[in-house]
Parts: C-alpha cells; sequence; structure tokens
C-alpha cells in the first residue's frame, strides 16, 4: 500500500498526538455559561496576538465571518470584496442568506485590490442605494494563489476606508502564512482592519475551530449572533486546548510549508504539459494549469489519486495543491515525481507509478 500524499488542503491534517494529548489535558468549564478556562485563555492569547481589545472562539471559519458581517451590517447594507473571495465564493451566500447584504465586486489582482479599485463603487448616500458599509479583504487570498497583502495595500484599504466611513473585515484564515511569509508579528497585519477572522483548522493543524477577533463591542455582538446561529458551545475547552498547543508548536513551522510549495512549484514547472509560475508561491499553495492536449484536471487529478497523491481540481483546466504539516519534503519529492511519471505516461495506459 502506497502512503497517501493528500495535498488537496492544509484543512486535512490530523493533529498530531503532542495535540491530542494536550486537548485531553485542556481544563473545561461551560463557555454558554461563560466559565470555559480554556476557551477564555485561547480568546485572550489570540486577542493579544493580533493587537485586538477581543476575540470570539467559534467552530469555523466560514461562521467567523459571518459574524463579522453580520455584527458591522444591517440587511440592505453592501459589501465591497474581490469576485474570488471566499466568503462570496465557498460560504454559501451566508452573506445573502444571513447578514441579508449585496456585494459589489472590487476588481484586483490576485484578489488584491487598491483604493483607486474600489472607489467608484461606494454607493453615495441616497435612499434609493443600498448602504455601502464594509470592505472585505482576505490574507493571505486562497483563489488568488496563497497570495499576501502587502503592508502597503492594507494601509491604503484601511486609510480609505477610514475616509469613507466603512468597516474593514480580514478573513484572515489564513493570517498566520501572511505573516510568516513577511516575517512580521501577525497584529502587524490585524491593526489594518477592524475584525480579523482566523482559523486553527488549516496550517495550523487543528481538528476545528476559528476566531474572529475586535473591538469589544463588536466582539459582544458577535457572542450574540453566535448564540443564534447555533455556534455557542459548552466544553469548547477540549477544541481550544488543541489551538492553544498549535499557537506554541505550530505556527513556526508554517515557513517549511512555504519552502516546500515553493520547491514543489519548481519541480511541476519543469514538466511538460504543466504550466506553473513560481514567482507567484508566496505561502503554502501551488496552483498550476494543465496543457489541455493531457486531458483536464479532475482527470489528471483522478490518475494522481491512484498513485496516491491527491490534488483539487479547481477548475477544468486549474488544479490546486496545499502543503501542511502532514507532507514532508519526501512527499514532495515523491508526489513531483508521480506527477512527472503520470503525466508520461497519459494515453499509453495505466500510469505506473
Ligand atoms: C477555509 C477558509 C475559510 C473558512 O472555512 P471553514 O471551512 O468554514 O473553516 C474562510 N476563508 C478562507 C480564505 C478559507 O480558506
Amino acid at each position: 500500500m502506497t502512503r497517501v500524499i493528500d495535498l488537496r488542503s492544509d484543512t486535512v491534517t490530523q493533529p498530531t498526538q503532542g495535540m491530542r494529548d494536550a486537548m485531553m489535558a485542556a481544563p473545561l468549564g461551560d463557555d454558554t455559561l461563560g466559565d470555559e478556562p480554556s476557551v477564555q485563555a485561547l480568546e485572550r492569547r489570540v486577542a493579544d496576538l493580533l493587537g485586538k481589545e477581543a476575540a470570539l472562539f467559534v467552530p469555523s471559519g466560514t461562521m467567523a465571518n459571518l459574524l463579522a458581517i453580520r455584527s458591522q451590517t444591517e440587511p440592505g447594507d453592501e459589501i465591497l470584496c474581490h469576485v474570488d473571495s471566499h466568503i462570496y465564493q465557498y460560504e454559501g451566500g451566508a452573506y445573502a442568506a444571513v447578514a441579508g447584504c449585496s456585494i459589489r465586486f472590487v476588481p484586483g489582482h490576485r484578489g488584491i485590490f487598491s483604493p483607486d479599485d474600489a472607489l467608484a463603487l461606494i454607493r453615495h448616500r441616497d435612499h434609493h442605494f443600498p448602504r455601502t458599509r464594509l470592505v472585505s479583504i482576505e490574507n493571505t487570498m486562497n483563489r488568488g494563489g496563497g497570495a499576501v497583502w502587502p503592508i502597503e495595500s492594507l494601509r491604503a484599504i484601511c486609510a480609505f476606508a477610514d475616509d469613507h466611513g466603512l468597516c474593514v473585515h480580514m478573513d484572515g484564515a489564513r493570517i498566520w502564512n501572511a505573516a510568516v511569509a513577511l516575517d512580521v508579528p501577525p497584529a502587524m497585519l490585524a491593526e489594518y482592519a477592524d475584525t480579523v477572522s482566523c482559523c486553527f483548522s488549516k496550517g495550523l493543524g487543528c481538528p476545528a475551530g476559528s476566531a474572529i477577533c475586535g473591538p469589544r463591542e463588536t466582539i459582544e455582538r458577535a457572542r450574540r449572533f453566535r448564540k443564534m446561529f447555533g455556534g455557542s458551545m459548552r466544553q469548547s475547552g477540549i477544541l481550544a486546548g488543541g489551538a492553544l498547543y498549535a499557537l506554541d508548536h505550530h505556527y513556526q513551522r508554517l515557513s517549511e510549508d512555504h519552502v516546500n510549495a515553493h520547491n514543489l512549484a519548481h519541480r511541476l514547472s519543469s514538466i511538460d504539459g504543466i504550466n506553473c509560475d513560481i514567482s507567484s508561491v508566496e505561502t503554502n499553495m501551488v496552483y498550476f494549469t494543465v496543457d489541455p492536449r493531457l486531458g483536464d484536471a479532475p482527470s489528471l487529478c483522478q490518475s494522481l489519486e491512484r498513485c496516491g497523491v491527491r490534488m483539487l481540481a479547481e477548475s477544468k483546466d486549474r488544479v490546486r495543491a496545499v502543503c501542511h504539516l502532514g507532507v514532508s519534503r519526501e512527499d514532495i519529492e515523491h508526489a513531483a515525481d508521480s506527477i512527472a511519471r503520470t503525466i508520461e505516461s497519459l494515453g499509453v495506459g495505466d500510469p505506473h507509478c
């Protein structure tokens, strides 16, 4: 049996033994009743890490983003964000269905945009129009290939939002990767947003859990909506214990994932029929396109799967591979070899791994 190298997402990580031990050892209470020591410790820790007054632990990144939107808007308000944003593409339309907001798309390269891109999209104050209320940015930008917002761009958008009375939400599911890539404390990025969501269940390797951080008043509003949306938990310290462990033990190592992603891109770029731009790999994600003469992306992924390498066909011709703590440097070499062999053998029977 060949070992499966699962590069579909950084969400597939299994908790390490150290993390499982920390989860089992975490002191527990009842968070809905307000006395969960591990959840409270995590919320304090994350608020400090991101330089915000308060934080709220929630089951998923989707809920963190929804709470940020719902807490800072009213139904009928409008959000500005890039069309590739997770909040628009992958959250079931919650911004509309649950928060009652509409969205206007800001153009931008790899999901990163400037005040000039957004300026004309702000609605005039007039009772005919929805009220522009929130700018949402994603850092790192998932569908932008894991792109990192340059600090200068964050500063510009933040100043722009201030000038126009808009709130800024940062979908920081992978803010840890952004901070590690820039070699700055995450608070230096979070500074340019009112609210920031972050995930423990991605590169940090936890089984579940996210947080939303921001001003105390906004977080208290979010706490009420979390209850309303069914996300208020009880002995959730068992999850928070894993997240505290991850911040201590899995944070610094994120740079290894970035090196692995870079190495994978380097190998892929030399394979005939694969188009992979190494310079676009800034963090732990590698996106590449498949030449149509090799078939489409879903069928290539199926062939790879038979060799024990799992990647995600993101569209008809685009594939995503994400590095994480479950794949080693050797795994990356092995995955690249498998892809090269699979492509070589396409059209000449089964791929031999
Ligand atoms: C994964 C992710 C989320 C949250 O996803 P959940 O699966 O709900 O935890 C939010 N934003 C981005 C950019 C993501 O990649």
